[in-house]
């Protein structure tokens, strides 16, 4: 689609929802689309939400800072499928003509992003760690990590509209919603019928419960550090302890000591908990990526010079396996 200057910039947001349950992230998204909205004059901010009688999730999305949902509601959207979740937000952008359009890059939004943008026609900046507008010329300047994550790109689309990025959850701060917030439900008519899928449903086989480590309010994680899978029952412990779950770095994972489930990172997950133990890891920026939003971070490590007290906030130089035991002492209450 080519530009033309539409008249008002409408920053939209995808809403995700999986059997009525509305995805984190697409919160998180309306939050940073308010922050952009700030920056682009006389934009609005607005919301799409594709599904089966979902009408009832809209007014979540209003406290989160949406002026207005478009809610496509078909039965042949109730379960994710390209085809169809394509087809519909598409007509919708192509109607719209949105300045901006956001996607979580959850494993839905990613399959989602790429179509949406093939059948409009614009670009996509994938996994993005950072947005802003430019103030030069009101265009979203989208950062995402490259090379390896060793260098940050900046990303702008300037022909071609939407300009669409997609975010990982946790990699933005989660707005407070506001409770008294309303707005405008528009029912976007989608005539698609189950005929037309061809992709079927034909039985859910649901995969077993993984650890949700990016929504962890305090994060225990081992490296390398740790020297064998053995030392992460210590973790358990300590993260018992204090109501956490365990997370690891990627070389952790790599020899098969941990679940790759609990890997944080670049090619892990993005976590953003309130306290964030790192055992035994050497605070690549790899991993930094993943964390570095937590409030707090308590660095454990032998080596005086590892890069991770660079962004810890407190540090104790020293044997995790002397350290850790310790702690849990402390914290369960016990003398020493
Ligand atoms: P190391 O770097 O080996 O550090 C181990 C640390 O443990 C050292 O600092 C050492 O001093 C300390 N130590 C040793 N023994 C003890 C002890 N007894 N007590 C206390 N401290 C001790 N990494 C990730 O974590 N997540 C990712 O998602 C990720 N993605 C990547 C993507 C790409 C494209 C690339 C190239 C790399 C990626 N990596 C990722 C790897 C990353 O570059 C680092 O290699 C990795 O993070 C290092 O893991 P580590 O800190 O556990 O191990």
């Amino acid at each position: 689609m080519n530009a033309e200057q539409p008249t008002i910039p409408r920053i939209w947001v995808f809403v995700e929802q999986q059997e009525h349950q509305v995805h984190p992230v697409s919160w998180e998204l309306l939050g940073a689309a308010k922050r952009l909205s700030a920056d682009l004059p006389g934009s609005v901010v607005e919301a799409v939400l594709p599904g089966h009688q979902v009408a009832d999730l809209a007014p979540q999305a209003f406290q989160y800072g949406a002026a207005r949902i478009y809610l496509i509601d078909n039965p042949v959207l109730e379960i994710y499928r390209n085809l169809p979740y394509a087809v519909a937000v598409s007509q919708l952008v192509k109607e719209h003509r949105p300045e901006i359009f956001l996607i979580g890059a959850t494993t839905l939004g990613r399959d989602l992003a790429g179509s949406i943008a093939t059948r409009v026609g614009t670009g996509l900046t994938a996994d993005c760690t950072e947005l802003s507008i430019d103030p030069a010329n009101h265009i979203l300047a989208a950062t995402r990590p490259t090379f390896g994550g060793n260098l940050m790109a900046t990303i702008l689309c300037r022909r071609h509209r939407p300009q669409m990025a997609t975010v990982r959850p946790r990699v933005l701060p989660m707005p407070d919603p506001a409770p008294d917030a309303t707005g405008e439900v528009v029912t976007v008519p989608f005539d698609m019928r189950e005929e037309d899928v061809p992709v079927k449903r034909l039985r859910l086989i649901r995969a077993e419960e993984q650890p949700n480590i990016e929504y962890a309010e305090v994060i225990v994680a081992g490296g390398r550090g740790m020297g064998g899978p053995e030392g992460f029952a210590l973790l358990q412990e300590l993260a018992d302890a204090l109501g956490g779950m365990v997370a690891a770095s990627r070389p952790v994972v790599d020899a098969g000591w941990m679940d790759a489930s609990r890997q944080v990172g670049q090619t892990g997950k993005t976590v953003r908990p309130k306290l964030y133990i790192a055992a035994g890891i050497s605070g690549a920026v790899q991993h930094r990526v993943g964390m570095s939003g937590a409030d707090v971070i308590l660095a454990i490590n032998t080596d005086p010079n590892a890069p991770i007290f660079q962004i810890a906030t407190m540090g104790i130089v020293g044997d995790l396996y002397e350290v850790i035991p310790a702690l849990i002492r402390q914290v369960k209450g016990q003398s020493y």
